[in-house]
């Protein structure tokens, strides 16, 4: 029989109503990076073209969505929304009670007050930004026992995202199991580069924590993602559902964080999710505190139904492959270039390996940083730093943290840009390659305490 060619991934909708983007000039884009002070969380939007910073919050809404929001049901308490998003929670993600919550680290700070105390040791598989400062303002450690390969760019290994059992079981045996609250399990793992985790992986660090009694608290941001990539690569998934899938992966959890502004296809939103009676009551108690009444959390109703709405959505088989597919052509076009990139390619973006493409660059030189100021000058396109900036500092020896991975974030938006885009991406940064021996580090002249990649300041060198 003849083989089948490949398909292609193309978009499962099509558009109706577009936003006209400014295309600025080099003059005007080597003014605002300076007065951005390299750092590309401090450009004002209108001086950006293409926006890849982040995938957080940025997706276009479907015309259902906007329907939804014409729909919202302001009350103070009990809206309908919030029953429509608790109905559509428990029937994908499975999990008992939920606490909305304004965005995903509002779900963190609760969870982490709530379950971790002094001296407590969290492990995780490696870090994110917003979750470790929760955990460790809560008197807690962070301590990474995700996979090897995981810190390779080039290791190609299909699960980058597993957790490494050994690692887990060592942190068990050195601190004891009274002293780890929960091991922070999270999907298609952000930092790694967008890697996913295995359900294979996971059965057996369920096994692992039953047999200690330890919790497992589900980072499920990028859930969907994670599954399409489990169908795709695990064997014996392909003829399941990512909707099944998503549901198998958060059954072996006991409980989750969600920031709905990247899977579940919403501007702003997010919510915690426990499946254990007495954790829900303290919760649902201490989100009147910081963020309002348990029935929104923190969010409008309208916004509340955008987000039920988006969670369904956010798990179609054709909306998933698009998505990912669309990451995928960037990153093959880029490897085509012979563009240092990690690898396999991720759910939600692509990672420049910034040592590799700046190699005369030593790490406190800031060469993630450095590259994406450059590709910013070169197009208007607007990437992130997650290296060491990101990394932050040693909360005891007030050292950087030196992460293996020096990365440049290309993070795609969901059902916002086309394939044109793409091609601009890449022929940008084809182009800051071909150059890359001129391009000079940088030094940090401002730090502030807490998250420093948001707000630090940065010179030339
Ligand atoms: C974005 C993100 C968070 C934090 O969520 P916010 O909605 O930005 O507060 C937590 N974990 C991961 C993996 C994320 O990507």
């Amino acid at each position: 029989m003849e083989k089948q060619k490949k398909r292609s991934w193309a978009e499962p909708y099509k558009i109706k109503m577009v936003e006209l983007v400014h295309m600025s000039s080099y003059e005007e884009r080597k003014l605002a990076l300076e007065t951005a002070g390299y750092n590309t969380f401090l450009l004002k939007s209108r001086d950006v073209y293409i926006d890849l910073l982040t995938d957080s919050g940025t997706s276009a809404m479907s015309d259902r969505q906007w329907a939804g929001i014409m729909m919202g049901d302001e009350a103070y308490a009990g809206s309908e929304n919030f029953y429509h998003l608790e109905e559509t929670i428990q029937k994908y993600y499975g999990y008992k009670h939920i606490v909305p919550t304004h965005q995903g680290r509002a779900a963190e700070h609760i969870i982490s007050q709530l379950m971790i105390k002094k001296g407590d040791v969290i492990p995780g598989n490696m870090y994110f930004t917003t979750t470790k400062l929760h955990q460790e303002l809560a008197g807690g450690k962070f301590v990474d026992v995700i996979i090897d390969e995981a810190h390779d760019p080039d290791n190609e290994h299909p699960f980058k995202g597993n957790i490494d059992l050994k690692k887990l079981q060592k942190v068990i045996d050195t601190y004891g199991p009274d002293k780890i609250p929960y091991v922070a399990v999270a999907t298609a793992v952000n930092m790694a580069g967008g890697q996913p985790l295995s359900l294979s992986n996971l059965y057996a660090v369920r096994e692992l924590t039953n047999k200690y009694n330890i919790k497992i608290i589900h980072d499920m941001t990028r859930v969907a993602e994670n599954a399409f990539f489990i169908k795709d690569r695990e064997s014996g998934y392909s003829d399941k559902s990512v909707a099944d899938i998503v549901r198998e992966i958060c059954d072996l959890t006991d409980g989750a964080t969600m920031s709905a502004k990247k899977d579940a296809l919403v501007n702003i939103g997010g919510f915690l999710a426990v499946n254990d009676n007495e954790l829900f009551e303290k919760a649902r108690n201490m989100v009147v505190v910081y963020e309002g009444l348990h029935t929104y959390g923190g969010l409008a109703g309208r916004d509340m139904e955008a987000l039920a709405i988006g969670i369904t959505e956010s798990v179609d088989e054709n909306h998933i492959k698009a998505r990912v597919g669309q990451v995928v052509y960037l990153g093959d076009k880029l490897i085509e270039m012979g563009i240092p990139v990690v690898k396999p390619i991720g759910s939600h973006g692509v990672f420049l390996n910034a040592k590799k493409f700046l190699p005369h660059l030593t790490q406190d030189m800031f060469p993630a940083q450095a590259l994406s100021s450059e590709i910013y000058l070169d197009s208007g396109v607007r990437t992130m730093e997650r290296g060491i900036v990101s990394a932050g500092r040693n909360n005891e020896t007030g050292k950087h943290n030196y992460p293996n991975l020096e990365l440049v974030r290309l993070t795609i938006p969901r059902r916002v840009y086309t394939q044109a885009h793409m091609d601009v991406v890449a022929e940008s940064i084809e182009q800051v390659y071909q150059h890359r021996e001129q391009i000079t580090g940088l030094q940090m002249i401002y730090e502030p305490e807490y998250l420093r990649f948001f707000q630090a300041r940065f010179a030339k060198l």
